[in-house]
């Protein structure tokens, strides 16, 4: 493997030569990628499988399946969002024209986590590839076995001077953060989000961080309790609770408490069984690390249903804990794990007071059918992205731009916001030739009086 240095300057020298930038090469480069990825589905699976058990199922539906759909939307509107866009023109201007033109940012960088550890290294670089850059790849150190499948993968599909991957951890990641890179994609932690914003700001290279944080589900009175407890439970446990938009806590009004919960349990029965620790369908915890660090919480509060644990497999049960205090150590930080706190409140003022005590969560889930509640919350509470009557599945749609705000994170991606995202708007004005007014000149009889009237 050549040096990062060798490899980056090699990328700029390809990134100017030009290539990448025609509608073409960007077609073909989706192309490619989307039949690499179908030609290694058997191994895809059999590398998350390996790194965090999860079922093909899973694997499918959440790192496989879902970047076929946003490889085809990005190419069937691809070239119109390539075209510059003409935009009006105000009096003063006069002559001229006025047109956007998106344009590739150069070399970019993609640093990509472990919970969906293939997902997201290449939804990313669909954006990069839209937009017309070169693209170095760093997947998860914690999840070898996707990590080397990817560089594999890219590796015998690109020219390296185009794309490629660098597998490592933090070392790594740091000496590539060095690099004065034309753009900066992050998937992570909250910690780790801070110092890839201060490595970028050494090189004012602008950034987009997609974070973390506590996502709560707030179930209001009115709420169809049954479905509730069922998309709640599956947008839980789904990876294990190792989704950065998982459910992190459950907010319940007081008066559905005891309803919600039985329908709850049964909801985790019906997805998992009554052993979800045997279950092949039942995603395990990636580290022993993290295993610790989650068994940890299962003293707080009370112990509602689940709990059990397998170390050898690094398994935790669905698990539910009740009577829980926001200064529990479980409330600290997001969970990221198989346990699921409850809070409850009576008045909803005092619930939102709460949420917005924290930071920013990247996403909120409301239960109910109440129109004005709904309302009430979308403008009182700020986060990312959420659902109304549901979990998740706002990420999964091309037309939603997904991102965080404040600790949950910054700009956004999915669809038409990928190729956004790694495309600077060039702003161009073309003026004519054809005559020139004089007023803007600072020798024009009566200049001032005519610029007073034009600019008020
Ligand atoms: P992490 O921040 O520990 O690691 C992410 C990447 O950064 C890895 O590739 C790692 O090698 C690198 N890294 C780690 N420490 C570094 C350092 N000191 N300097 C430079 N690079 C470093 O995150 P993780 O544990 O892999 O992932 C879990 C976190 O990611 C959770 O907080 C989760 O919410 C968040 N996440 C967010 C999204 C999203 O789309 N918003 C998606 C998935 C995960």
């Amino acid at each position: 493997m050549e040096s990062i240095n060798t490899l980056f300057e090699k990328q700029k020298n390809y990134y100017k030569q030009g290539k990448t930038r025609s509608i073409q090469h960007r077609l073909d480069a989706l192309e490619k990628l989307n039949d690499a990825i179908k030609k290694n589905e058997p191994r895809i699976i059999e590398a998350l499988q390996k790194d965090l058990h999860k079922s093909e199922f899973e694997s499918f539906m959440t790192e496989v399946g879902i970047l076929y759909t946003e490889i085809e939307y990005v190419k069937k509107h691809l070239r119109k969002w390539m075209k510059p866009k003409r935009v009006k023109t105000p009096l003063t201007h006069i002559g001229s024209k006025s047109f956007i033109h998106p344009e590739p940012y150069g070399v970019a960088l993609i640093i990509a986590p472990w919970n969906y550890p293939f997902q997201l290294a290449l939804a990313p670089l669909i954006g990069a590839i839209a937009a017309g850059n070169c693209a170095i790849i760093k997947p998860s150190e914690l999840t070898p076995h996707t990590s080397e499948l990817i560089r594999h993968m890219v590796q015998e599909t690109f020219n390296p001077d185009f794309l490629s991957v660098v597998e490592g951890g933090v070392e790594t990641s740091q000496s590539l953060l060095e690099k004065t890179f034309d753009y900066i994609f992050f998937t992570g932690s909250v910690p780790v989000g801070k110092i890839v914003m201060e490595q970028a700001a050494k090189h004012l290279t602008p950034v987009t961080l997609e974070l973390g944080g506590k996502s709560p589900a707030i179930v209001h009175e009115d709420a169809d309790i049954k479905l509730s407890a069922k998309r709640i439970a599956w947008g839980k446990f789904i990876n294990a609770g190792q989704t950065c938009v998982a459910p992190d806590y459950l907010y319940l009004h007081e008066s559905i408490k005891e309803p919600f919960l039985k329908a709850f349990e049964q909801a985790i029965k019906e997805l998992y069984g009554k052993e979800p620790l045997n279950n092949t369908a039942y995603t395990h915890i990636v580290n022993e690390k993290h295993f610790n660090r989650l068994t940890a919480f299962l003293d707080n509060g009370k112990l509602r249903f689940g709990g059990k644990t397998d170390p050898n497999k690094k398994a935790i049960e669905p698990t539910v804990l009740t009577d829980i205090k926001w200064d529990d150590p479980i409330m600290a930080d997001e969970i990221f794990g198989p346990i699921l706190p409850v809070l409850t409140f009576d008045e909803l003022p005092d619930m939102i007071d709460e949420i917005t005590n924290i930071p920013k969560p990247l996403a909120l889930y409301l239960f109910t059918e109440n129109k004005a509640v709904q309302d009430k919350i979308l403008a009182e509470i700020s986060f990312g992205g959420g659902c109304i009557n549901d979990t998740i599945y706002h990420l999964a749609s091309p037309y939603l731009p997904f991102g965080g705000v404040g600790n949950s994170g910054m700009g956004s991606y999915h669809g038409k916001s990928s190729f956004d995202t790694f495309s600077h708007h060039k702003s161009v004005l073309k003026q004519t030739t054809r005559f020139d007014i004089p007023i803007r000149y600072p020798n024009t009889k009566n200049g001032l009086k005519w610029v007073r009237r034009l600019l008020k």
